[in-house]
């Protein structure tokens, strides 16, 4: 079978955006409006020769957001649970907010690899996002910018000691 990659965070951070791009479909729903990818989505992704299943979770994102922490956790556990890495996206021009370093503590329980990857870092503009990260624990982010596709190389180079 193939390896599976999950890609989790909170929503906008450009998930979709990524999925989108290892799989070369538009079977994610990406918009400019927080809360538009419908479900939890698979396909079959490439990325500079590696082969793997990528699973972009979602589908909490229509909630009322009072309830989001509750189906976010069951739906990014039930990913990470099921996913040979996960990859931890936080959005490096927003810096992290108390729901990425919510997300942090679940994951920090969890026995599937994570490798973080701090998205929209075209530019300048992430630096500041990029050093806060480093305090969430798990190590120098892969820098990246799934709108660009900037960081392509490093998000291999750190997916390939885990697939
Ligand atoms: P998701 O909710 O985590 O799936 O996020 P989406 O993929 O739907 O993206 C949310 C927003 O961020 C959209 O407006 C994207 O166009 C934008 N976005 C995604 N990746 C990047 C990036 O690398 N740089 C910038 N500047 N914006 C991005
Ligand atoms: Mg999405």
């Amino acid at each position: 079978r193939l390896p599976i990659v999950a890609i989790v965070g909170r929503p906008n951070v450009g998930k979709s955006t990524l999925f989108n791009r290892l799989v070369g479909k538009k079977l994610a729903l990406v918009d400019d409006r927080p809360g538009v990818t419908r479900d939890r989505r698979e396909g079959d992704a490439h990325l500079l020769g590696l082969d793997f299943r990528i699973v972009d979770t979602a589908g909490y994102e229509d909630e009322d957001p009072n309830s989001l922490p509750g189906r976010m956790r069951q739906q990014t556990q039930a990913a990470v649970d099921s996913a040979d890495v996960a990859l931890f996206m936080i959005d490096a021009r927003a810096g992290i907010v108390p729901l990425d370093e919510e997300i942090a503590r679940w994951l920090r329980g969890s026995s599937t690899p994570i490798v973080l990857v701090a998205n929209k870092a075209e530019g300048r503009a992430g630096e500041a996002g990029i050093l806060e990260s480093l305090a969430m624990g798990f190590g120098d982010p892969v820098q990246l910018s799934a709108e660009h596709g900037e960081g392509v190389a490093d998000l291999f180079e750190a997916l390939l000691p885990h697939l």
